[in-house]
């Protein structure tokens, strides 16, 4: 068998230290190239929900042998409940595998991005506070200007933005708004968390209220209670409170919004008020003309966010950096060319995984007490078909609204990271 020619290292500047990012950084260091990722935030960010991992996402932390740790630090949320404002259970799903509302690998997002942290620190550079301020194209790389280091430049065969949805420097290489790509749902969500007490367990609960709202609490296998206070709205108020960073007003805005409406939403804005950790979230998607410009390529929720309804966020940007080191690497003297297979092969996919009906939030949502009712019979009505072993009635529902769709056609096999990564 012939040995492939020893070819010079890509020089790889990822922007973003979330979910996409560590494990493009783990993929293009395994294969011998220099890959340095900046972060924003002055550390990992650990805020967030539970999220999940599902199909081919599994496969690729399978790859990196990550997966039994990944599994040793599950929430193991043994399934999920609809509740009254009396904490009379409506309907029930315990966790039943694949087809339950508790995926097997339910996991904190924080606990997933320290994860692929760990995996990939040893082999990339991590800079954090850092950001990029400008990027000019060079023909054969891109030189770029940080924020942070008084206008020092370095230049770079690729760079990669993996900064999550409202990503700046996507707007800066595309030359259009932060907001232009985002196509809201209109449904915001305030992430948080506080201890467990005597009503929590290892179940999730989900309280609705009218006017569009609800709360959603789940374990998260340390000892606390991760909360999501959903609603939808869509004033430029809320757009507003989001976007000043602000989290004493974000709270506030919660708690005056939640306070007052039954069940345990008291306790829980009690939680709210002392939270260290509150993530206020838009759902809503990414749709990108194009992923790349030039050096400059768009990885993860910057590309093609599903947006959170879809569940697929993780798991398309798993494989979507898994996707795009496997083409950097196979076209690794035209970057550019690595970038049009990487597009053409995820396009697909994130158009399939995109395709959420828009009336979905107000379904989830209702408006009044009838809406809420109607929707705990139609829940009540699917617990006891699985309960009744027609659990595929469940797989029916979340294939219509296109939610947790996870087969991607033709992952590009891990040896290629082999056979193509010998560096000089
Ligand atoms: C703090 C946080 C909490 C989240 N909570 C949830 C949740 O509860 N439920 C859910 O479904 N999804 C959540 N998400 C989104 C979820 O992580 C993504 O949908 C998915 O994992 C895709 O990951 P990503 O790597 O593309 O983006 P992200 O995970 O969003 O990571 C982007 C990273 O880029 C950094 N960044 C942003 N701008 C810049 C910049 N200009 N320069 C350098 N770095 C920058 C961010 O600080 C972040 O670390 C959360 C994201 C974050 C950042």
């Amino acid at each position: 068998m012939s040995t492939p020619p020893t070819r010079k290292p890509l020089r790889v500047l990822i922007s973003g230290a979330g979910i996409g990012g560590p494990v493009l950084a783990y993929w293009l260091s395994k294969a011998g190239h220099s890959v340095t990722v900046i972060e924003r935030s002055s550390r990992l960010r650990k805020e967030g929900q539970t999220v999940d991992i599902t199909g081919d996402g599994l496969k690729v932390i399978k790859w990196m042998d990550l997966l039994e740790t990944i599994r040793a630090r599950t929430t193991k949320e043994e399934g999920a409940k609809f509740v009254d404002s009396r904490n009379r259970v409506v309907a029930s799903f315990p966790f039943a595998g694949r087809l339950s509302l508790t995926n097997e690998f339910e996991i904190v997002r924080g606990e997933l991005a320290e994860v692929f942290y760990e995996a990939s620190k040893g082999k990339a550079e991590y800079v954090f506070r850092e950001r990029i301020s400008k990027i000019e194209e060079m023909g054969d790389c891109a030189e770029v200007t940080f924020a942070s280091e008084d206008g020092k430049k370095r230049q770079y065969d690729v760079v990669v933005v993996a900064e999550g949805l409202a990503s700046r420097t996507r707007g800066l290489v595309l030359g259009e708004d932060v907001r232009a790509p985002i196509k809201p749902l209109h449904m915001w969500v305030a992430s948080f968390s506080f201890a467990q007490g005597e009503n929590d367990d290892q179940w999730a609960r989900v309280y609705h209220i009218p006017n569009r709202r609800a709360l959603f609490i789940r374990p998260d296998g340390l000892g606390r209670v991760r909360a999501n206070a959903c609603v939808i709205d869509d004033s430029d108020k809320i757009l507003a409170i989001s976007g000043i960073r602000d989290r004493e007003k974000q709270k506030e805005h919660f708690i005056n919004l939640f306070n007052g409406t039954g069940w345990e939403t008291d306790r829980i804005m009690d939680g709210l008020r002392q939270a260290d950790d509150l993530y206020l979230q838009e759902t809503a998607q990414a749709k990108n003309k194009t992923w790349s410009k030039g050096r400059v390529v768009l990885v993860g929720d910057t590309a093609y966010c599903p947006s959170p309804l879809s569940g697929m966020g993780c798991t398309s940007a798993i494989i979507g950096a898994y996707v795009l080191a496997a083409k950097l690497v196979q076209h690794q003297d035209n970057p550019q060319a690595g970038f049009a297979a990487y597009e053409a092969m995820m396009r697909p996919y994130v158009d399939d995984i995109q395709s959420i009906p828009r009336v979905f939030p107000h379904l989830a949502l209702p408006e009044t007490e009838w809406g809420i009712s109607i929707l705990h019979v139609v829940v009540y009505l699917f617990s006891l078909a699985a309960k009744a072993g027609l659990i595929t009635a469940i797989g029916k529902i979340t294939a219509y609204f296109n939610i947790g769709q996870d087969q991607f056609p033709d992952l590009p096999d891990p040896s290629v990271f082999e056979r193509e990564g010998k560096q000089e």
